[in-house]
């Protein structure tokens, strides 16, 4: 049968009865089964270990959302062993099998999604609409991913080679090896997903290391596929230790590639260890990393001023500011700032704080060394800029979890530490620009380039923004969160990583080498 073209999985309209239903239906069942523990999954093999990691509900620390095993480096070399050897026969499946289960899984997740996204709710502290574009991401990659590899094994046909006289020439697209797959807490099922079927649909084998923060979804989504029908030992999943586990296979010198989503500090660091050769290694490791952002909007005077105000409170506060396209910064021109400023307040006040699972537009932040990081950065966001809201502790009545106030810092360098650096939490620096060229040049003094926007009614202004604003996903008169999958690959530049493009045309061939071969006719 053919498949049909690749669509977006629609998200759920939570403001009618029959979404809302679902939802709390949802974390009801969810709730039921908490606390449950969670294994290894190693070849064929399911297993438990001494050793857990507690994950928790951030809104509600009490709340324990499951135990899961933890792998220690014994295991992590067994789950090596036994991705070393389904290679072998994994990398013969045809194309089209391995397409299928992605297929397959991503059906699956579809009828269930509801489930999966109550588990994120509890799990990383994302509110329902959050959390059903998490699951609705998972389910685009599983299906764009299937829908790409069976382009790139029908290469020869739509691409095909300029002909040699006498010779008869084919290039395929064969696979790696064995790859660590590092995703981070903060998207737990879309990166996950996607980062591992990817290299999975492709032919190679992965050892799944997930966030500590997230490990549950992160199991849920291993024995999903399972379900869907992957052979054992195509996916090992090993929770752990990211400086025990992660560094051990980092250096491991069968590990052929290792692809990870996280910070800037932790991706440099891979990038460094990987490019070391160990005893026996007969390769380059390849590293993606898609690391940190310092995103910002850019408003000018002749913008419409109250969409501009939303998308820069959106783009800041959306799941607390923990996304790596998160709007944390924001430039206006002069000649509007005091007005954009005035509306950015107001509509930051206008949002409440509280649990979760009771949908409110902020929730906690994901963990205490966060909390604390996040706090720090307002105290220093007080000496750098003037905070015109927000930047408390948030008391919420019946919940002990990690809340934040979302903070607006007005008036803030283009310098500042909070301009500069990376806070991941609800915290906005807005800066004031003598025209909309300042606006940019200030938008481009970062080392990170991953998202932006920029709000204005000028065709030539936007025409030039366009080709200045130095940013992986550029947008314009929207905010510079929400990437959709395949409209909208994702990635970005310098310190933001390797810009993979996830969810784009280009993003399969990272997990393959192209191999040509000519034979005499
Ligand atoms: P993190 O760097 O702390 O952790 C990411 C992953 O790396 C986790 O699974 C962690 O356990 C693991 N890890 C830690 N030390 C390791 C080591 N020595 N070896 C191997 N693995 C190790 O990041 P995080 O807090 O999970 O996620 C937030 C960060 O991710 C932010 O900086 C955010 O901007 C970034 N992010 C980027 C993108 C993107 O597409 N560019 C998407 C989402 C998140």
């Amino acid at each position: 049968a053919k498949l049909d073209v690749f669509r977006n999985e629609p998200f759920t309209d939570f403001s009618q009865e029959p979404g809302k239903r679902a939802i709390e239906e949802a974390i009801a069942k969810v709730k039921s089964e908490l606390g449950r523990e969670y294994p290894l999954r190693i070849g064929g093999e399911l297993i438990f270990t001494e050793d857990k990691i507690r994950s928790f509900n951030p809104g509600q620390t009490s709340e324990t959302i499951g135990w899961v095993s933890k792998a220690d480096r014994a295991l992590a070399e067994k789950a090596m062993q036994s991705a070393l050897k389904t290679f072998e026969s994994w990398k013969k499946t045809p194309a089209q099998t391995r397409a299928e289960i992605l297929l397959k899984a991503a059906a699956i997740m579809q009828e269930r999604k509801h489930e999966f996204s109550a588990l994120m709710v509890l799990e990383a502290g994302k509110n329902y609409a959050e959390a059903d574009a998490d699951t609705a991401e998972a389910i685009d990659f599983l299906n764009f991913y299937a829908r790409e590899m069976i382009r790139l094994s029908k290469i020869n046909e739509t691409m095909p080679l300029t002909p040699v006289a006498g010779e008869e020439n084919r290039l395929t697209y064969i696979p790696l090896g064995v790859g660590v797959i590092i995703p981070p807490w903060n998207f737990p099922l879309a990166i996950c997903a996607g980062m591992t079927s990817a290299a999975i649909v492709a032919g190679n084998t992965v050892l799944l290391k997930p966030a500590s923060n997230t490990p549950v979804i992160a199991a849920k989504f291993a024995a999903l596929m399972e379900e869907a029908g992957l052979p054992a030992g195509v996916l090992n999943f090993i929770p752990g230790s990211g400086a025990e586990v992660g560094d051990y296979l980092t250096a491991h010198p069968q590990t052929r590639f290792i692809s990870f989503t996280g910070s800037k500090e932790v991706g440099l660091h891979i990038n460094k260890l990987a490019a070391d050769t160990a005893p026996g290694q007969i390769w380059i490791k390849r590293v993606v990393a898609e690391m940190g952002g310092k995103d910002g909007i850019v408003v000018d005077e002749t913008a419409d001023l109250d969409a501009a105000a939303q998308a820069i409170v959106t783009s800041a506060f959306g799941y607390q500011g923990q996304k790596c396209s998160a709007g944390s910064r924001a430039f206006i021109v002069e000649a509007v700032y005091d007005e954009v400023v005035e509306k950015v307040v107001e509509l930051t006040r206008r949002l409440t704080i509280g649990l979760p699972e009771h949908n409110f537009p902020v929730g906690p932040v994901i963990d205490e060394s966060s909390y604390r990081k996040v706090l720090d950065y307002i105290e220093v966001g007080k000496q750098e800029g003037e905070l015109l809201t927000g930047g408390r502790q948030a008391e919420v009545a019946g919940a002990q979890g990690f809340y934040i106030e979302p903070a607006v810092f007005a008036g803030v360098d283009g310098k500042a530490r909070i301009m500069q650096e990376e806070i991941f939490g609800p915290v906005l620096a807005i800066g004031k620009a003598q025209d909309w060229r300042e606006a940019v040049r200030l938008f481009n003094d970062t080392e990170f380039g991953l998202t932006g926007a920029f709000f204005s009614r000028d065709e030539d202004r936007i025409y030039e923004a366009l080709e200045t604003m130095h940013c992986g996903n550029l947008y314009v008169n929207r905010k510079c969160t929400g990437a959709l999958v395949g409209g909208q690959p994702f990635g970005g530049f310098n310190m933001s990583g390797t810009d993979s493009k996830a969810g784009g045309y280009d993003y399969l061939l990272l997990f393959t080498q192209a191999k040509l071969t000519s034979r005499k006719k």
